[in-house]
């Protein structure tokens, strides 16, 4: 369809050299008046243009993206909003019968999040019959060998592509809008078969709201600068409502509606193949992943991803486009990324990352190399896997990156349509596969008991896994199976070491959840199931993310691996609902009492009953024949204190139990404090997690920024400020953003509409400054608890907050993202409240601190099982190492001896959590099991779950300290215990320090445990 408005496009472009092209190029196409010059014109050199996409074909009755937006798709100083781009989708939708659209869900802020379909007219005419023939290959169980001959040739491999998820990576969405229309209208040969031969699935753009902020922004402050090395902010300080680049880290959470939309589409569609676009690396990599591979996917993907890749770099460079490379980017050991869902269920999960500068303006650009490693080496140099270098300095441009990623697409298309039978015939047979090795080899299930610690986390992983499209039931009676010893990590070889041995039976209770593994998600259940085992040693390169997601581990849920057949006669039930617990009110009161066993639900439920005295038994104590831990809830009797209590105990499914009276143990109100979540301007990532969680449980605070702290006055407005982990040392903190270009507000305009939320400001540059660290401190000072997760330990501690911490010095120490032993120096402390003496927390790589021997008692949790140590700088030598004080090592010997006598020791330390195969897995479950299974011995690693380096150096450090600095507290954690929606039985560490913030008790004089615990100054 021809405009004036593409017209207007070809005088722009008059002069400027063109890919040589003839009319066969384009036959028996014809070009859109004007296209091929506009193109030409937008592209910086004619190496970065490939004849197939330096035209846009011209079509009577659909309108083109010139038609629609006035401009090329990848023009120059052109970025297009979500309703333009969605705008375009339908005119293509109502004008072309190849076009389909449905609605994926809904943002976070309301935007739709939008699927386009594209096929031929029959394609799109039997969607259904299409889908339901993938949906049969999807399921083994559904379709035997001679319905999988009969359906495979009726079939279509469905090719998904997701465009705009990391919302500054802006070519994608532009993009898109092009392909799309190419691949409806063009009658080229191999587009006829793509489209013939596949349907084109494509979410233009995955995360709306972050889209909307970020064309405003460039539109706001970056539009017509051209200063590579001195741009403005590209970004604006949020993209979705609550997350920013970790949109791409929610795979196993589940937590985002973007997430949640993009899974469910898979398990509507199946298709064959996700292909996520993103930016950063020149020009175009094509993600496969470097060893060590995750070890749950089925051989056939790790060669059908390593082939694929392979195609973009030979069809790209036999085009002449120099840049194209794969494999040396990242690792495949974590799949817990947005198109990880197909690699999750049989499918392969691929990605882009084609150059992008984070603007539609055209410049010059040299390559930083110290920034453009990779595998140590620099993105300039030839190898195997990049046989067709970049070079190091080139002029870029927003139609560059459209040309590149729109090329690399279309090649894979073509290459899909030539391949359809053989990734459909893989599909089924990955499916199939995974249901037979079920059946043949161990573990045959996993079981889930229902008695847990806590029942929100375990309904809150059952439903994950139902929600992953894992199959769950129940055991419809009690069953006896044979346990296997040794077999916690999943590694088939401590299996193996254990063969011979005495095998005991648990007897696990109906109603327990099971998850049998013949079933065709088979490897993802494993994956998400079992304890991580990431060869550390053994990796090409760091690792590029977490190396542990497994939900048990880090939901503190036992789940119990089953080797023995036997389980496979367990008569079951499917669940087909949600499972969800109410609690119960027991008894007539008048008081009431709660066993705290570590419930997440614990915050929220103070904020439920907050008109009600609540306080917390700083001991254990017996009550009707019961025995509660330290922590646990006392409720004196007071008006409306039934009515609330039910109404928590069926929202959050706590129980209550009543007495005549409350037991006399030593006490102390939960009083509720003021809280503040700060986020600087530069880095609101985590801090978004944190306010998610907050929101949705409906707990209240105020979210403040480096405005709010930089103005003072911080004592007068809160009692507990949250500072999240954060990346920014204390130097970038303070510096905060350049302020070299101007002010740069984030408010809300006519203009600009998206700006100004959550938190607005005249001018986000200029950091916190000295002035706002002061206040932070003096609010501190005044008596304000300040609590300081993962990196914002950083600020109190080397922002002289307190006194005698340091560095510790470390060599090799890696924990990127591990579950790490820990265990309570303190355990009368009430952050320890509902947590066993030794646990786990999850651990980045993060700098490691060290106090000095007479500031002992300021650790709360310390890393790993062993008592510190301490250089005793009296002892002459290499290597002494002088044990804390006398008292500590008695009180350490005393627990090591206790250790060695008790043979039920959990192996995984995890209290209630934790995968264990040889049934001691739960300090709850380890007296009924009888089991002997591998002792908690200190030569044991420290890691529950992942893997890691040197890690024997954390024995001993804090991982949690609380310490007294003027009037207030610093409560600082050496490791972020929300790491987005995954360390959920971390939780409740932070609940803890919030809930008993008043009470925290002083440190005890050295050695620990010499003088009762006195309390903070009344407040
Ligand atoms: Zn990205």
């Amino acid at each position: 369809m021809k405009t004036a408005a593409t017209c207007a496009l070809c005088a722009l472009a008059a002069c400027l050299p063109a890919l040589a092209l003839s009319p066969s190029d384009y036959a028996p196409d014809t070009p859109e008046p004007g296209s091929v010059e506009a193109i030409a014109a937008a592209t910086t050199e004619p190496r970065f243009l490939s004849p197939w996409v330096a035209y846009v074909p011209e079509s009577r009755d659909v309108p083109s993206p010139a038609d629609f937006l006035g401009h090329i798709a990848g023009a120059p100083g052109e970025l297009s909003r979500t309703a333009q781009v969605y705008g375009y989708f339908r005119a293509l939708d109502a004008a072309s019968p190849r076009v389909h659209l449905e609605t994926l869900g809904k943002s976070e802020e309301g935007r739709e999040i939008l699927l386009a379909v594209i096929a031929d007219e029959t394609g799109i005419a039997e969607l259904a019959r299409l889908r339901e023939a993938t949906a049969l290959l999807a399921d083994p169980r559904r379709c035997d060998a001679a319905c999988a001959e009969r359906t495979l040739p009726t079939a279509r491999p469905l090719y998904y592509l997701n465009g705009g998820l990391h919302s500054t990576e802006t070519g994608s969405p532009e993009m898109l809008m092009e392909l799309a229309y190419r691949l409806a209208v063009s009658e080229r040969p191999e587009i006829r078969a793509i489209r013939e031969r596949l349907i084109i699935l494509i979410n233009p753009v995955s995360e709306p709201d972050g889209r909307d902020r970020t064309v405003d922004w460039y539109y706001r402050f970056v539009k017509g600068k051209t200063d590579y090395e001195n741009l403005p902010e590209t970004s604006p300080p949020y993209w979705g409502k609550y997350v920013f680049h970790d949109n791409n880290r929610d795979t196993h959470q589940r937590g985002l509606a973007l997430t949640r939309a993009i899974q469910d589409m898979f398990l509507r569609w199946h298709p064959q193949v996700m292909h996520d676009l993103h930016e950063s690396v020149p020009f175009l990599l094509v993600w496969t992943g470097t060893d060590p591979q995750n070890i749950h996917m089925d051989p056939i993907v790790i060669a059908e991803r390593m082939q694929m890749s392979f195609q973009e770099v030979r069809a790209m460079s036999s085009l002449g486009m120099p840049g194209v490379w794969t494999w040396g980017f990242g690792d495949a050991w974590a799949h817990l990324y947005v198109d990880s869902v197909a690699l999750h269920h049989n499918s392969i999960a691929r990605g882009y990352e084609t150059f992008g500068i984070g603007s539609a303006d055209t410049m010059d650009v040299r390559l930083d190399l110290r920034g453009e490693e990779y595998l140590g080496r620099p993105v300039t140099r030839r190898d195997w896997y990049r046989p067709w270098p970049p070079p190091r300095q080139f002029r870029w441009s927003l139609r560059n990156n459209t040309n590149y990623m729109q090329t690399g697409v279309l090649s894979i298309l073509q290459y899909s349509s030539l391949h359809a039978p053989e990734m459909l015939r893989d599909f089924y047979n990955k499916g199939k596969r995974a249901v037979e090795r079920g059946a043949a080899e161990p573990p045959y299930a996993f079981a889930i008991p229902e008695r847990q610690e806590d029942r929100g986390r375990l309904a809150a992983l059952i439903n994950l896994l139902r929600d992953h499209g894992i199959e769950v039931s129940r055991a419809r009676s009690a069953f006896r199976v044979e346990e296997k010893p040794g077999t916690t990590a999943g590694g088939a070889g401590a299996a193996d070491s254990d063969a011979g041995k005495e095998r005991p039976e648990r007897e696990l209770p109906a109603g327990t959840f099971l998850v049998r593994l013949d079933q065709p998600y088979r490897g993802y259940a494993i994956d998400l199931l079992e304890p991580q085992d990431y060869p550390a040693d053994e990796a090409d390169q760091e690792p590029y993310d977490d190396v542990s997601w497994s939900l048990p581990v880090h939901f503190g849920v036992e789940a119990v691996r089953l080797d023995d057949p036997g389980v496979r006669a367990v008569p079951l039930e499917p669940v087909t609902a949600p499972v969800k617990y109410t609690g119960k009110v027991e008894g007539e009161g008048p008081v009431f009492v709660l066993r705290d066993s570590g419930q997440e639900a614990l915050l929220a439920a103070r904020h439920r009953l907050a008109r009600m005295r609540v306080e917390a038994a700083e001991q254990p104590f017996t009550l009707g024949g019961a025995d509660y831990p330290a922590g646990s809830w006392l409720l004196p009797a007071q008006k409306g204190l039934r009515e609330a209590l039910e109404s928590a105990a069926a929202e959050l499914g706590l129980d209550f139990d009543s007495a005549r009276e409350l037991p006399a143990v030593r006490r102390h109100p939960l009083d509720l404090p003021r809280v503040a979540v700060f986020a600087a301007w530069d880095d609101t990532q985590a801090a978004g997690w944190v306010r998610m969680l907050f929101d949705e449980a409906r707990i209240p605070y105020t979210y403040i920024s480096d405005d709010d702290v930089k103005r003072g006055g911080l004592d007068s407005r809160f009692d507990v400020i949250l500072y999240p982990h954060t990346n920014l040392s204390l130097a970038r903190l303070v510096q905060g953003i350049d302020p070299r270009h101007g002010p740069i507000p984030y408010t809300q305009t006519k203009e600009f509409p998206t700006h100004g939320l959550p938190l607005a400001s005249p001018d986000i540059t200029g950091g916190l400054t000295h002035r706002g660290v002061a206040n932070l401190n003096e609010f501190v000072q005044r008596g304000g608890v300040l609590i300081t997760l993962g990196g914002a330990s950083a600020i109190p501690i080397e922002g002289g907050f307190v006194r005698y911490l340091r560095r510790a010095k470390t060599e090799d120490l890696s924990t990127p993202g591990a579950e790490i032993r820990a265990r309570f120096s303190r355990p009368d402390h009430p952050i320890a409240y509902g947590y066993p003496r030794e646990t786990s927390v999850m651990r980045e790589d993060l700098p490691l601190y060290e106090t000095r021997e007479a500031d002992l008692g300021r650790v709360v949790l310390q890393w790993g099982l062993e008592p510190p140590r301490y250089y005793d700088k009296k002892v002459k030598g290499d290597g002494v190492w002088a044990e804390g004080a006398r008292e500590v090592i008695d009180a350490e010997e005393a627990l090591k001896e206790e250790r060695r006598r008790d043979s039920k020791r959990p192996a995984a330390g995890r209290g209630a959590g934790g995968v264990a195969a040889d049934g001691s897995g739960a300090s709850g479950a380890a007296d009924e099991s009888g089991a002997s299974g591998e002792t908690g011995g200190d030569d044991e690693s420290l890691v529950v779950s992942g893997g890691a380096k040197g890690v024997e150096q954390l024995q001993g450090k804090p991982a949690i300290l609380d310490i007294p600095a003027g009037r207030g507290r610093v409560v600082a954690f050496n490791f972020d215990p929300i790491h987005r929606l995954m360390t959920r039985s971390d939780f409740r560490l932070v609940w803890n320090a919030i809930l008993n913030w008043n009470d925290l008790p002083a440190p005890p004089p050295n050695p620990p445990g010499a003088a009762a615990p006195a309390r903070s100054p009344a407040r």
